[in-house]
């Protein structure tokens, strides 16, 4: 379980997080949701050590990881994928995927999960020997997620999954996230698409320039008034 205690960030003189508190139980997909530049991204950030903290604190575990290094909060077992489908595009799908584990040493788990990632985006595995480049955006997409499962995630936080891709796609990946979910792995989720997002989540988070303002279980937020009107247009 991740829990996160009044955590703040400044960017120099922007204050970006004021003391955020959430928690993320195991076995469970949780999302933040908010309008731009609430600060979802940068709570990802801080979680994975890639931006300076103010105050705040963050177990995972039980274990403090508030001033670990990336590299060994990921050797926790926490990671990220980016927004924005950051693939390697002149690595093949195969070498970007085999570059996921390089922070493994076991063969005989990566082989697995190798087959696993394959089983869950049969499209990668048809386009193997391709530049990672020339895949279409919903397939950098994939590329993207399958290369942090590659990781062995016990957390998987995700960034804008669903961003810019065709409704259709939009679905398969949701419908995967809830796959990845139940064969043991906790989602952090960050989404636009808030209605989407709450569908699949156990528990939300609503942030509004740097605070929490909101929290229920997905089922809750999806039919409260004020979520309807600012994130799912009704
Ligand atoms: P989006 O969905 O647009 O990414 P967000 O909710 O993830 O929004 P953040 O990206 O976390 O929001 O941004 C929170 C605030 O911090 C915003 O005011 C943003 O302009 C600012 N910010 C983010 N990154 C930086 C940075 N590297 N330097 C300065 N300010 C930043």
């Amino acid at each position: 379980m991740l829990q996160i205690k009044d955590l703040q960030v400044h960017y120099g003189g922007i204050h970006a997080l004021r003391g955020i508190s959430l928690e993320v139980p195991d076995g469970k997909i949780i999302s933040l949701i908010g309008a731009n530049g609430a600060g979802k991204s940068t709570t990802l950030k801080a979680i994975m050590g890639l931006v300076p903290k103010t105050s705040g604190t963050i177990l995972y575990d039980k274990k403090d990881i508030t001033e670990s290094k990336t590299k060994d909060i990921v050797k926790d077992g926490l990671i990220l994928t980016p927004e924005g489908r950051r693939v390697f595009p002149d690595l093949t799908v195969d070498e970007n995927i085999t570059l996921g584990a390089y922070v493994r040493k076991d063969k005989d788990g990566i082989a697995k999960d190798r087959k696993w990632v394959f089983e869950l985006f049969p499209r990668l595995e048809e386009r193997k020997w391709q530049a990672a480049g020339t895949l279409s955006g919903g397939e950098q997409q994939m590329l993207a997620v399958a290369r942090s499962l590659m990781g062995r995630p016990k957390l998987l936080m995700m960034d804008e999954p669903s961003l810019g891709l065709a409704p259709l796609i939009v679905k398969n990946i949701f419908g995967i996230i809830k796959e990845i979910n139940q064969a043991g792995v906790n989602v952090l989720l960050i989404e636009q698409n808030a209605k989407a997002a709450l569908e699949i989540s156990d528990y939300g988070y609503v942030m509004e320039t740097g605070v929490v303002t909101l929290s229920g279980t997905g089922k809750d937020l999806l039919v409260n008034d004020r979520v309807k009107k600012a994130y799912l247009g009704e």
